[in-house]
């Protein structure tokens, strides 16, 4: 099997597609849109490992799993990987798979051919941290919900609607040494005023976004 670049897995993420979720956020993304929240992902190369031991490590959340999240990093960064990783999990469960691509949608439709039936929806194009940001499961208005199978009707065209109230909800995960991981979509400005509250009582916040202007912040570290 291929190799692959990858991350961080999780379960359950709940804030990324409906319900209790696998999240697999690959490693690597070209892209770089200025103020994503993910600067942590850039890199290329690192955390590798088999797609043989990401479905294992995730052999016990299938049964459990309502859907899986594949985000980044860039996922088509890696479309080899991404293709036998997507094969791997639909052999595993019938739960939904939702995809987040940075790319536009027209960019990357020679290797979403070959993903035939295997992406039921697809978030794409790059964060424009300009842009507004008034829909459900995306970080600015210019990204576009792509619904291609029937079970991605089902499940995610609820999403093309304006982001709510019940979307301002975030998963939280604590890594071995104390750092703090947050999947979500956050508002503009949401980690920044996270971190004034935590540096105002004296907590040392260390985070990943991009800071090629301001911007968000995904991940704290205390
Ligand atoms: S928002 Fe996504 S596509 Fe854009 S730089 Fe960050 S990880 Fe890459």
């Amino acid at each position: 099997m291929s190799t692959i670049s990858l991350s961080r897995i999780h379960f359950p993420v709940t804030t990324l597609g409906p319900g209790n979720r696998i999240g697999i956020w690959m490693q690597g993304c070209s892209i770089r849109c200025p103020g994503c929240i993910s600067a942590d992902t850039w890199a290329a190369g690192r955390g590798q490992t088999t797609i043989e031991q990401v479905l294992l490590a995730m052999a016990d959340w299938f049964p459990q799993a309502d859907g899986v999240t594949i985000s980044g990093g860039e996922p088509f960064d890696q479309p080899n990987a991404l293709n036998e990783l997507l094969r791997g999990i639909r052999t595993y469960t019938k739960a939904d798979i939702l995809v987040f691509s940075g790319y536009p949608f027209e960019s990357i439709s020679q290797p979403l051919e070959g993903m035939t039936g295997l992406i039921d929806a697809l978030i794409s194009d790059p964060y424009e941290v300009e842009a507004p940001q008034t829909k459900a499961l995306r970080g600015s208005d210019n990204q576009r919900l792509h619904l291609f199978t029937l079970l991605g009707q089902n499940r995610l065209s609820s999403y093309e609607r304006p982001i709510g109230s019940e979307d301002r909800r975030f998963d939280l995960m604590m890594g071995e040494t104390g750092e703090v991981w947050m999947a979500g979509i956050p508002a503009r400005d949401d980690f920044e005023r996270l971190a004034t509250v935590l540096n105002e009582q004296h907590h040392q916040v260390l985070t990943t976004q991009d800071r090629s202007i301001r911007g968000r912040s995904g991940n704290l570290n205390d």
